[in-house]
């Protein structure tokens, strides 16, 4: 185990659990009168179930506030009494012995407190590994089924779904074109192309193409296991520990969860994409070989032959169902 040592001491503050282990203490007297005048040194804090009086000196009275949290001191005397954590906080002025005493003797606490849980999560290092490695693998595999869904796709559409995952723009809008030839009241031959919108629908998982979905998360895992590594050399060191270095590890390694959820949000996005009737993806291209693709990928998704045949009717019905509902004679998009 590393040393928690701040200088000339070392390891957890003293921590006294109940009452009677504090009357235990030699020296201990109870209504025992403590302010800066008096207070020697902290021998401990308390936690305790119930509270206690308070023994801070108010003029000629004792507080007597009730607390479950404080600290036990030695007075000049060498006998012992008790402070409750807010007049030790609020009573006693910043920068003298006491305040000073308080301070390091919290600060050795938290970081006590942060090493035990950062030990606790090196004991468990065999299956925080493990999940790691079960966790790259199904990445793994998802980026597999994720690039060959990109090839069936085409290139000109996965650039379009980027862009989309981008700027955070999820549906897709066609508009209805109508040419009308109509003679107006001077007797003049005129054009008019009557526009309407048309929302096709929506393009739900499309995390799954922001950019660096799938580069990140290798990324968070080797923080993780260098984290983890660290850990390890550090509660194995006889050196010195620093608690911001502590703090910065139980940061990254307690987070470990985090990677476990950021793979399952790429597996729901991608489950959501492939869900998706595909209608709308029809929409995002214009050239012939692009939209057959989706097209294929529609009827895919809707568990229907994907046979070129079969897309180019597809594209066909959708599009006269969507001239049809707009009463357009074409389709923008
Ligand atoms: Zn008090």
């Amino acid at each position: 185990m590393g040393e928690l040592d701040e200088g000339t001491t070392s390891g957890a503050p003293r921590r006294f659990g109940s009452m009677s282990e504090v009357e235990r203490e030699p020296g201990f007297l109870p209504d025992n009168p403590i302010d800066a005048t008096n207070y020697r040194r902290l021998v401990g804090y308390y936690r305790f179930d119930e509270e206690v009086a308070c023994c801070y000196r108010k003029s000629t009275v004792l507080c007597h506030e009730g607390h479950r949290f404080g600290f036990v001191a030695q007075l000049a005397d060498g006998t012992i009494t008790l402070v409750g954590n807010s007049c030790a906080k609020g009573r006693f002025g910043v920068g003298t012995q006491f305040d000073i005493d308080r301070r390091t003797l919290e600060n050795r606490r938290t970081l006590h407190d942060r090493f035990g849980r950062l030990a606790g999560l090196v004991e468990q290092q065999d299956d925080i590994r493990a999940m790691l490695a079960s966790e790259r693998a199904a990445v793994d595999v998802l980026k597999a089924r994720f690039d060959a869904l990109c090839l069936a796709l085409g290139r000109r559409l996965v650039d379009r779904l980027e862009d989309m995952a981008r700027t955070g723009q999820n549906t897709v809008s066609i508009r209805g074109v109508t040419t009308i030839h109509y003679v107006d009241d001077d007797g003049v031959h005129r054009t008019e192309h009557r526009k309407v919108d048309h929302r096709v629908g929506r393009v739900a998982g499309l995390e799954i193409f922001r950019h660096g979905a799938f580069a990140t998360i290798p990324l968070e895992m080797q923080g993780v296991l260098s984290a983890l590594d660290e850990a390890v050399a550090m509660t194995n060191s006889k050196k010195k520990v620093r608690d911001f270095a502590v703090a910065r590890l139980l940061a990254i390694l307690g987070d470990h969860a985090r990677v476990v959820k950021s793979v399952a949000r790429l597996n729901d996005a991608f489950g959501q994409f492939k869900r998706g009737d595909g209608v709308p993806l029809c929409y995002l291209v214009s050239t012939t070989g692009d939209r057959l693709r989706s097209a294929q990928h529609a009827l895919r998704a809707q568990g229907h032959d994907d046979s070129e045949s079969q897309a180019r009717a597809f594209l066909s019905a959708i599009d006269e169902r969507h001239r049809m509902a707009l009463g357009a004679q074409r389709l923008e998009y």
